[in-house]
């Protein structure tokens, strides 16, 4: 017999303009969305009355580095230098297979307890084989739909177990071939590049081609670093014909107009994390600059050692963000804006539409439509920061928060229902995500080491050069060897 769930009543937000928003009942059928409509009609089916609430498709991030989670709120004071050195080079050479399972399982979690039903995790903390397989675990033992981007960014670690970079490469084949070769399952395979310029452009080719020959999308940061040419290399990848649809451009703040162009004309995605972006110094959000080049933007929660993992804080500082930005023209001529032309409707687009569109996943998720998945979350309750819930998406948009998720459904099935997680040991998740924070912190002070430390002297000026030369190359280089 078919498993049927009846959601009843509710004030369903489909974020599908083909199917609207109004208070409808939802129809989850064998994991997927069977009908919408008033009144439906449903013998056989579980009925949960959610009158009063807000029905929507989940949220979908489009970049999360899952594996940080063990380390929040470290760099909650640190400019994009400082993490760099924090985290990418001191906390990762540091981490477990152990640790990152740990991240990734009680990151995953997080996200589905704030009503994240999808996430690109940005996987790159493959220190071993064993690393890779870990995250990938953790996702799974949590239940999310997730891309699981596997990452090639070398860490410094001294005696690494990957001493060519073809084996990071021949790793990720591994993946494929053995754990994720169907596109179709709740966890997906992708490719995390490193940034352009920290590699010769040979490698960042060999990279690139690795995800088109394993035939998985990819993601990458871009044009995040102001006077660094680290992150940049758009043209340059746009010269060797690796630029795609296939491709998330994570950041995207330093890029000119013209790179920006290019990125568009190429059918590229654009995903923007706004809490990071503004406190770190990589510069304004690029919401509006995507639609401008009409692309649609989404948005990502980027750094769990840092900022909140939540989709809500991102809406609210990207749209906030964005209107700030216009209002200001307004205030320089001395008046104030008459109306405000970004809605909390378009910030709930960008989160959830446009997040499955950059992941290539948009025919299965993103919107409540019949035949999609049903990757389904509930908000309101009975919190008083919902009460009530006057305008029900302006509530939504710009003041609810995790703990107003009620139920979250990923593929039809309940991992969240009345506030709470189903099927965890949550003592055992905080535990574990304890443990590792302790055991990384405590592995980086026997070694006497800090996380802020200044680096080498006149470092920023020898990566620059190493980019510099690095994308200099890349004209080089034959473009069809
Ligand atoms: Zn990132």
């Amino acid at each position: 017999m078919s498993e049927r769930l009846l959601l009843r009543s509710g004030y369903m937000l489909s974020m599908d303009d083909k199917v609207g928003e109004s208070v409808a009942d939802v129809l989850v059928e064998d994991g997927v969305i069977g009908a919408i409509a008033p009144r439906l009609e449903a013998e056989d089916a579980e009925v949960l009355d959610v009158s009063g609430h807000v029905v929507m498709p989940g949220f979908v991030d489009t970049h999360r580095h899952t594996w940080q989670t063990p380390f929040r709120g470290v760099c909650a004071d640190w400019t994009l230098d400082e993490y760099f050195r924090g985290i990418r080079a001191t906390v990762s050479p540091n981490c477990s297979a152990r640790d990152v399972y740990a991240g990734n399982y009680v990151g995953a979690l997080e996200a589905i307890d704030a009503g994240v039903t999808t996430v690109l995790d940005f996987s790159h903390c493959n220190n071993t084989p064993e690393h890779a397989d870990a995250a990938l675990q953790g996702l799974r033992d949590a239940g999310i739909r997730a891309m699981f981007a596997y990452g090639y960014f070398a860490a410094p670690v001294a005696e690494p177990t990957f001493a060519e970079h073809e084996q990071r490469l021949a790793d990720a084949r591994r993946i494929r071939e053995r754990e994720l070769p169907s596109d179709d399952g709740l966890v997906t395979m992708g490719i995390a590049l490193t940034e352009c310029g920290l590699l010769p452009f040979e490698q960042t080719i060999a990279e690139a081609r690795s995800a088109r020959e394993l035939d998985v999308p990819m993601v990458l940061h871009s044009g995040c670093s102001w006077g660094l040419l680290v992150t940049e290399g758009i043209p340059e990848l746009d010269h060797h014909g690796l630029l795609g649809p296939d491709q998330v451009h994570v950041h995207c703040n330093t890029l000119d107009e013209r790179n920006f162009h290019r990125l568009a004309e190429n059918g590229c995605k654009v995903s923007s994390s706004p809490e990071t972006e503004i406190q770190m110094g990589m510069g304004h959000p690029v919401i509006r600059r995507a639609l401008a080049h009409g692309m649609r933007p989404s948005l990502s929660c980027d750094v769990m050692s840092s900022n909140s993992g939540d989709m809500f804080s991102q809406m609210r500082l990207g749209l906030q963000f964005e209107r700030c930005m216009r209002n200001d023209a307004f205030n320089a001529e001395n008046r104030m804006p008459d109306r405000l032309d970004l809605t909390v409707r378009d910030a709930l687009r960008w989160a959830t539409a446009n997040g499955a569109h950059a992941m290539g996943l948009e025919g299965h998720i993103g919107s409540l439509t019949p035949g999609k998945q049903a990757d389904i979350i509930v908000i309101g309750g009975s919190r008083l920061n919902m009460t009530p819930m006057a305008d029900r998406v302006g509530c939504l948009v710009a003041q609810a928060n995790a703990a107003n998720v009620e139920h979250v459904l990923v593929a039809g099935r309940f991992v969240k229902r009345d506030g709470a997680l189903i099927g965890i040991d949550l003592d055992a998740a905080r535990e574990l995500a304890r443990s590792a924070s302790e055991e990384v912190l405590g592995r980086i002070a026997e070694q006497g080491l800090k996380l802020l430390w200044p680096g080498p002297p006149g470092f920023a000026d020898a990566a620059n050069a190493m980019a510099a030369e690095h994308l200099a190359r890349a004209w080089a280089i034959d473009v069809a060897a």
